[in-house]
């Protein structure tokens, strides 16, 4: 179905349905580009629940691209903690900039000038133009290809050629409305495990359902990966707990975190954090555990284990050795830090055992 017969059996009744279902958020009130451009990066990669939060927040603290261009990036990132991909956050900082820069605090309203900014890619710069300005661009996120593929009962090559079908039917009058209600549907009714196809507003048009041959997508739940054992060495001395800094390049790129390695087979965690520790500290002691706690990152997912190491007070000064790999931390400011999820959790663990005198040794007089 292509053109004037996909436009009437397609647009109409969903843009109808999205009339009557569209979710309250709190960037549809006004769709201002600055608002949607935030909403855009938050969305990459996270449910849209969470985002809503997260969003609410951000906008308190940054309330214009202006505020934000203006921002401290540790500050935006401690916003951003929870998130997760803090990459998205970079960009975003540095996005704000360069449109102060070059833009004159204005977000570009055409696709091609929109990727020219960090972390925006051809999805995000149609979601952006067609969401904040109304232009008539397709947005070709996961949800919208799923329906598409099912509405028209064939694999489509790439995001392009499902773009090239979009644009044809995509409706000059309300591009705003479609685009967000092809999201919609694909989030809420034709969902990738189990899509609703007797509630759908499309369902007279689905060739998919027609010819029975809908593909399904394996739930997360299925696709889910094994999870695998490791453990993070959480040294202290003097009050401080050491946090090391990853390469500047990859993930959480920059980012501090609690030295850690995966557990090999019949390896005790104690083992394993005394070897991610190894390359800064040989001489210390275990005085502890904490965790284990989950994590989940770009497909991976660990149980990871917190083991107290206590720095032999005869060794050099941690000062000396941290400098070129890490950081002494004081447990006072260790919440201020932003950490990957894996030590964030274990932060707050040792923080609440520290605050419940369940580790002795670790208060911030100990050592
Ligand atoms: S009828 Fe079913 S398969 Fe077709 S678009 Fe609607 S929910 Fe998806």
């Amino acid at each position: 179905m292509t053109g004037p017969a996909a436009k009437e059996a397609v647009v109409a009744p969903l843009l109808s349905w999205f009339r009557r279902n569209a979710r309250d958020l709190p960037w549809r009130r006004g769709y201002d580009p600055y608002h949607i451009l935030v909403s855009e990066f938050m969305l990459q990669q996270t449910q849209m629940d969470r985002v809503v939060v997260y969003f609410l927040e951000w906008i308190r603290r940054f309330p214009t691209l202006k505020a934000l261009a203006r921002a401290d990036e540790a500050e935006a990132l401690k916003l951003w903690e929870g998130l997760g991909y803090y990459s998205r956050c970079r960009n975003l900082l540095a996005a704000a900039r360069t449109i102060v820069e070059t833009w004159n605090g204005r977000v570009p309203e055409d696709p091609a000038s929109l990727m020219t900014l960090p972390g925006i890619g051809p999805y995000t710069a149609g979601a952006v133009s067609s969401i904040a300005y109304n232009r008539p661009v397709p947005a070709v996120d996961a949800n919208a290809r799923r329906v598409v593929s099912r509405l028209e009962a064939r694999p489509f090559r790439n995001d392009r050629d499902v773009a090239s079908f979009l644009a044809g039917i995509i409706p000059d009058d309300e591009p705003r409305s479609f685009n967000q209600a092809l999201m919609e549907l694909g989030a809420l009714v034709c969902t990738a495990a189990r899509p609703s196809c007797d509630v759908c507003p499309l369902n007279s048009a689905c060739k998919g359902r027609s010819s029975g041959a809908i593909p399904l997508t394996p739930s997360a739940a299925v696709m889910r990966r094994p999870t695998r054992p490791a453990a993070a060495a959480v040294l202290f001395a003097g009050g401080k707990v050491f946090l090391r800094r990853r390469p500047d390049a990859g993930l959480w790129a920059g980012m501090s975190e609690f030295p850690w390695e995966e557990t090999a087979p019949d390896e005790s965690p104690e083992s394993a954090a005394r070897r991610a520790i190894a390359p800064f500290y040989e001489e210390t002691g275990a005085v502890g555990v904490i965790g284990p706690v989950s994590h989940a990152f770009t497909g991976n997912r660990i149980r990871l284990t917190g083991v107290l190491l206590r720095l032999r007070p005869e060794r050099e000064t941690p000062e000396s050795l941290a400098r070129a790999h890490g950081r002494w931390v004081p447990l006072e400011t260790l919440s201020d830090e932003t950490l990957p999820a894996g030590s964030r959790k274990l932060r707050d663990l040792l923080l609440r055992d520290v605050n419940s005198r369940s580790h002795p040794e670790m208060t911030p007089e100990g050592v």
